[in-house]
């Protein structure tokens, strides 16, 4: 199997993979994509529940994805999962799109039934499943602090905050137009009484220390949905003096390392956790759409866990 596959193969996929056994079946499209995680992670799923399929990288460009998109049946592709820079883009593409992944406004799963294109979005729900693993909490029953709610991810995370009613929700962002915008979107989830004294329930905060510093008091758990720590030279993008010991602190950034916000959370004695968890099972939420069956999510995790150690 080639490490990228392209537009070009997929118009010609019998050809392009003709070699492979199993078939190609399942994908992830992307712009970059070469970094992907997925196919180890998928891969291992499919090898463990002895599915005859292969999961592989396809490089599509913004303007490819209409004709990508439309490729999937004629392919016989089972599904694709959509990622930077196509999750908004993929809705209108779509036959059927699921409530939540309309209310959510982004897909990122792509089940293929009778031909028709079902759209999905598993990243919010598997944000879910990951909080309850690492810490053993419920995300509706926190106070959430999202930093970098203008991206694809700190949306995806906002809109799970308010379809699961969380009591709060601070949105931070560098371009606070976009956080403004997003809260605009939220105000409905945060229109009931206030159960925590006397602040908002849904507020936008400047990206300032001092700003974020005075949220922390109302906060349970802050979600880092910036790039910011994605390169292993990144500064954390919270200073470890702002951080208190009873906060959470979920680093979307999925690596093996602990990244900066997390060596920030220890300095202030704050439980964190990296966005493995949540690459782990948005995957599998995935695998549960796309095969109608649980998810081995020990082979994922392993093979997650080997990707990340490598690169
Ligand atoms: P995106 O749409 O490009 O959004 C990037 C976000 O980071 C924006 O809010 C942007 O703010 C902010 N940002 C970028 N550079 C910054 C800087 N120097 N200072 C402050 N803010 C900055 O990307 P995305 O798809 O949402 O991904 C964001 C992060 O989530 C990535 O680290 C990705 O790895 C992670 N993620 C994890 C999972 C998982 O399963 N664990 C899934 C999806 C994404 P502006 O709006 O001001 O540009």
């Amino acid at each position: 199997m080639k490490d990228v596959y392209t537009l070009a193969d997929l118009r010609d996929w019998p050809a392009a993979t003709a070699d492979e056994e199993p078939p190609l079946r399942l994908a992830v499209f992307g712009d970059p994509v070469a970094h992907s995680a997925s196919p180890p992670m998928h891969n291992a799923a499919l090898a463990a529940t002895g599915l005859a399929a292969l999961y592989c990288r396809l490089h599509i460009r913004p303007e490819e994805l209409a004709e990508a998109v439309r490729l999937l049946a004629p392919q016989q592709f089972i599904g694709v999962n959509c990622t930077i820079p196509h999750k908004a883009a993929a809705l209108p593409l779509m036959d059927r799109v699921d409530d939540h992944a309309r209310r959510i406004g982004v897909v990122n799963t792509i089940a293929l039934d009778g031909g028709q294109l079902i759209g999905f979005n598993t990243d919010g729900p598997g944000l879910v499943r990951a909080v309850r693993t690492v810490f053993g909490v419920d995300l509706r029953d926190m106070r959430v602090l999202v930093l970098g709610a203008g991206g694809g991810a700190g949306r995806a995370i906002a809109m799970q905050c308010g379809i699961e009613g969380c009591e709060r929700l601070a949105l931070v962002n560098r371009t606070p137009e976009k956080a403004r915008e997003l809260a605009a979107e939220l105000a409905p989830y945060f229109a009931g009484p206030r159960v925590y004294g006397p602040n908002a329930r849904l507020e936008v905060v400047p990206w300032e220390e001092d700003a974020v510093q005075r949220q922390i008091e109302h906060t349970d758990l802050i979600i880092n949905c910036t790039s910011v720590g994605m390169k292993a030279s990144d500064p954390s993008p919270l200073s470890s003096s702002i951080l208190q010991p009873h906060l959470l602190i979920y680093d979307t950034i999925y690596t093996a390392r602990r990244t900066r916000l997390m060596l920030a959370a220890d300095e202030a004695g704050a439980r964190s956790a990296n966005g493995l968890s949540m690459l782990l099972h948005q995957g599998a939420l995935a695998f549960e759409i796309w095969f109608n069956r649980e998810a081995p999510l020990a082979e994922m995790r392993v093979a997650l866990v080997a990707h990340a150690n490598r690169t």
